[in-house]
């Protein structure tokens, strides 16, 4: 269903889900997708004034998705912004908590909460930087693991980490180095950058050979090559 609500000069339009919880939550996803999750049975208008109550920040989300198209966007470290975990989003929580020393993140019950002692922006930053880099591990070398028996190679090392332009790579030594912010996409998509990768141990080159092992083992990577060409820019903190 979708719904809209005038504020200002403007018109938000928005789509509704109805989900078994409590409270609502609000995503904006670039270009313009604003989606109402509610709990099954809240009335159209109890929606709408909802929704209005977060206009503001709605219009503001709106505005930057418009005007960075090709910037990488910064997060907002508040309550309702949202972030992305394996293709899905996730809004964020933050809990200030006095008794802890550094802030925590958790996933839970499909929200990113953060248990905090201070709302420093850097402090939160870093802390969701962390969770991201431990899942990131945590996948890629599963995924490596898997994919070396089909491929028949094995990289000498797998390093995850921050890399400003790319997803991935892979040394004549046979190192492969992938980007941690790789964790927000989908399991499909990931599986296409560690299998790129790894067929870079057996042809150090984009040949046709290449492609075609690629391709023997994905052989649908095309779509998936092109769901990050598309949100890539939407993968960051
Ligand atoms: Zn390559």
């Amino acid at each position: 269903m979708q719904l809209s609500i005038n504020y200002g000069t403007k018109t938000i339009y928005f789509d509704v889900i109805y989900r078994k919880r409590k409270t609502m939550a609000i995503t904006v996803e670039a270009p313009d997708k604003v989606t109402a999750i509610v709990p099954v049975g809240m009335k159209e208008e109890t929606i709408k004034k909802k929704v209005m109550t977060k206009a503001d920040w709605i219009v503001k989300k709106l505005y930057e998705f418009k005007n960075v198209k090709h910037i990488p966007l910064k997060k907002e470290f508040v309550n309702g912004e949202s972030f992305m975990y394996m293709g899905r989003n996730y809004s964020l929580q933050i809990e200030l908590d006095d008794s802890l020393q550094v802030p925590e993140v958790k996933l839970f019950r499909g929200k990113f909460i953060i248990s905090t002692p201070t709302k420093d922006e850097e402090a939160l930053k870093n802390a969701m930087e962390k969770w991201y880099r431990e899942k990131a591990k945590e996948k890629i070398n599963e995924r490596v693991e898997y994919y070396q028996y089909k491929i028949g190679k094995k990289p000498a090392k797998v390093t995850v980490k921050e890399q400003k332009k790319r997803w991935g790579s892979c040394s004549s030594k046979g190192n492969i180095n992938l980007n941690w912010k790789l964790i927000m996409a989908p399991s499909p998509v990931i599986d296409y950058i560690v299998v790129h990768e790894m067929a870079h141990l057996v042809h150090l080159n984009h040949s046709k050979e290449f492609w075609n092992l690629v391709e023997s083992i994905l052989p649908d990577y095309k779509e998936r090559r092109k769901w990050l060409r598309n949100n890539g820019v939407r993968m960051g903190l």
